[in-house]
């Protein structure tokens, strides 16, 4: 094995590298999978991330909405504690306390009627699509014809394994690696002449997340999810909503779909399930769990019982903290903020989004990669999304400070870089704002 990067000791063996030495050191180890920011960090407390200089930031992306309690929090160190000294791992050969507990909390919270756990979101939307297949194939046997076509929606992202990427809408995500999976059409976003167009019953499940998120916090209309809802009822297609960014309260209900009043046949969860200890999980309905029988389908990791604890005691904080109603509130002061914020800049062309899963979208890729950047400067952390969307996924824990603190940031962010393009005319004549 060559290695020009630490002549002297091996790399691993190394532990306090600086940044510029880790830069140097992954571009050498890793597959070049991400363009990472250059910050370093060691710890975090609360909503706020530490670097290695001990400089706090405030987090208000909060690991893309995973670390709903942000950072440190004492029930999840708890729970990892406690059942770390138990049993971390077991395999799904036998049972522990953990599964059926957190089936029957998700569940009730859901309106579903069975999980299966898997460690990802991508993984809990590969599991729905195969109960899709699943199901389709037992209707069939059973002498109603379901075929085995998907509907997802223009800005989707399902996950990048090669079933849910091909449901995902971004050509960049599919394309390096054809064939996907075979069988997905894409359906206009909002567009129900399309989704009527494109659905018959050679369709077994049509996807969709209530409130996209990669796609730039887009939520679908109620007319268009109750049609998705009415066309699957009339061939017994399923209706599966990804839940992974947009559930577990991170609207201010426990799923995006609650606020409709649609009840999907399958959904979808991961991000903060376990309070960053990864565990993803489909539910389904009593009536769509009947495809699937043992060993059909199944995971090693899926379900253990260290991710199984700490979800659960995730699941008790959102309760005793009554955090869905603290999203609510400091989720709609962070909008109302947002919203006075696009009346100043008219570089703001939209606002978006529910509870803590915000965004407001800007006239320009440009101006939205230079916010993102002073952002950084001023030790806030925020995420760019679609090209042009500002997203915000913060901890649950936020309080209205920290949304005022952002704002202020973002407000004199924006003022600088419209007087700036003000005073520089853009290549091609085009300005930037007012
Ligand atoms: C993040 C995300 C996924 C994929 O989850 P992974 O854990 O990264 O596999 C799927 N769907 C939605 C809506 C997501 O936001």
């Amino acid at each position: 094995m060559s290695n020009a990067i630490a002549p002297s000791a091996h790399p691993t063996e190394k532990t306090s590298m600086n940044l510029e030495e880790l830069k140097a050191a992954e571009s050498k180890l890793l597959l070049g999978t991400y363009d990472r920011y250059p910050l370093l960090f060691e710890r975090g407390e609360g909503v706020h991330l530490i670097d290695e200089n001990g400089n706090r930031y405030l987090d208000l992306l909060s690991g893309i909405g995973v670390n709903a309690f942000g950072y440190a929090h004492p029930a999840i160190e708890k729970a990892i504690a406690e059942q770390s000294r138990k049993l971390i791992h077991l395999s799904n050969l036998y049972y522990h306390h953990g599964q059926a507990a957190l089936a029957l909390r998700l569940a009730e919270a859901t309106g579903m009627d069975r999980a299966f756990f898997s460690n990802s979101g991508t993984e809990a939307n590969e599991a729905a699509l195969k109960l899709a297949r699943a199901w389709a194939k037992l209707k069939r046997e059973q002498g109603t014809h379901l075929g085995t076509k998907f509907l997802a929606l223009e800005n989707s992202f399902h996950g990048r394994t090669m079933g849910s990427v091909a449901a995902t809408w971004k050509d960049k995500y599919r394309e390096p690696f054809d064939p996907v999976m075979p069988g997905v059409e894409f359906v206009r976003f909002n567009d129900v002449d399309d989704l009527k167009a494109k659905f018959s019953t050679d369709v077994c499940a049509i996807l969709v997340e209530a409130i996209q998120g990669e796609g730039g916090i887009r939520p679908v209309s109620r007319e268009f999810l109750q049609a998705a809802r009415d066309l699957t009822r009339s061939t017994g297609a399923l209706l599966i909503a990804d839940e992974i960014q947009s559930g577990m309260g991170r609207t201010g209900k426990f799923c995006a779909y609650q606020h409709y009043g649609i009840q999907p046949d399958v959904t979808t969860l991961a991000k903060p399930l376990a309070g960053g200890i990864p565990l993803g999980a489909l539910l389904c309905t009593e009536e769509a769990a009947q495809a699937i029988h043992a060993g059909m389908h199944g995971t090693t990791f899926g379900g253990g019982p260290l991710a199984c604890a700490v979800a659960l005691a995730v699941l008790s904080t959102i309760e005793r903290e009554h955090l869905l109603e603290h999203v609510t509130t400091v989720g709609t002061y962070f909008r109302e903020k947002l919203s006075q914020l696009a009346r100043n800049h008219s570089a703001i062309i939209d606002v978006r989004g529910l509870g803590l899963m915000l965004a407001i979208e800007l006239d320009s890729a440009d101006l939205a990669k230079s916010v993102l950047g002073e952002m950084m400067k001023r030790h806030i952390l925020i995420n760019r999304t679609s090209e042009t969307v500002l997203r915000f996924l913060p901890p649950y824990i936020l309080q209205k400070e920290h949304v005022d603190e952002a704002i202020a940031a973002l407000d004199a962010i924006l003022a600088e870089q419209t007087a700036q393009a003000a005073a520089t005319p853009i290549p091609g004549g085009k300005r930037i704002g007012n």
